[in-house]
């Protein structure tokens, strides 16, 4: 069983996908994560980084379409480790994947031209690449302000010597992806949405692993 950790740079992924690996080793099951861009591990991935480095031109500049093969050429090289892994494991865990493509390209477009940017990226990636689909997204939805406060508690990245990338440094860039990110989960089949601020304060990061949990453990009974 696959399940997608989802969100904007900054909402929880990384840490919360590896809590879940370990809650639901707990649980008996066994687990594994793979995080995507593989910036070391694939070309493709190697190729992202030097886009969020700012190498290839700004945001604006390139181009959503183009942007969106060299994400999904990483999952496509990634194949066989993925391969491995479900055959390995009761349950992977992947720290983004196709849906993050759509969100972050979804996001530099007029909302008229969403659709068919959606359109492209799922045929590139489900059809074409034959990438198999995830039982169960998790959006892990909070305001980009709270976000890009994360981001700056991370520690350096070795892909960027800068403490925000291209796209973390941009709070409309970022707000525009999570409204784009909620537009696909919300009333659609393999998503769930996971607040992680109620009243204006964010929760803790152990009540909102207990939240994912109790979700995909759901989802595996199912
Ligand atoms: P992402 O993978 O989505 O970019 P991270 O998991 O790297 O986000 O989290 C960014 C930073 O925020 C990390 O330092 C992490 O420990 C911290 N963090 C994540 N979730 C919470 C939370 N609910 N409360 C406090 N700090 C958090």
């Amino acid at each position: 069983m696959l399940i997608a950790i989802e969100g904007i740079d900054g909402s929880g992924k990384g840490t919360q996908a590896a809590r879940l690996v370990e809650n639901l080793e707990d649980e008996g099951y066994s687990a594994t994560l793979l995080s995507f861009p593989r910036y070391e591990r694939t070309f493709f991935g190697r190729a992202v980084g030097r886009f969020l480095n700012g190498e290839f031109g700004s945001l604006a500049d390139a181009n959503p379409y183009l942007v969106s093969l060299l994400f999904a050429g990483d999952r496509f090289e990634s194949r066989d480790d993925l391969e491995i892994a479900t055959q390995e494991y009761d349950i992977v865990v992947l720290d983004r994947y196709v849906g993050s493509n759509i969100a972050h390209q979804g996001a530099k477009l007029e909302e008229s031209a969403r659709a068919g940017l959606v359109d492209f990226v799922e045929t590139l990636e489900f059809k074409i690449y034959n990438r198999p689909r995830p039982k169960l997204n998790i959006l892990l939805d909070l305001p980009a302000e709270t976000a890009q406060t994360l981001v700056g508690r991370k520690q350096t990245r070795n892909y960027t010597a800068q403490s925000h990338d291209l796209q973390e440094a941009d709070g409309a860039y970022l707000d525009a992806v999570r409204r784009m990110y909620l537009t696909l989960a919300n009333g659609h089949d393999r998503w769930t949405v996971v607040e992680c601020v109620r009243q204006e304060t964010l929760r803790s990061i152990e009540e909102i692993s207990a939240e994912i949990l109790q979700t995909v453990l759901q989802a595996a009974k199912s």
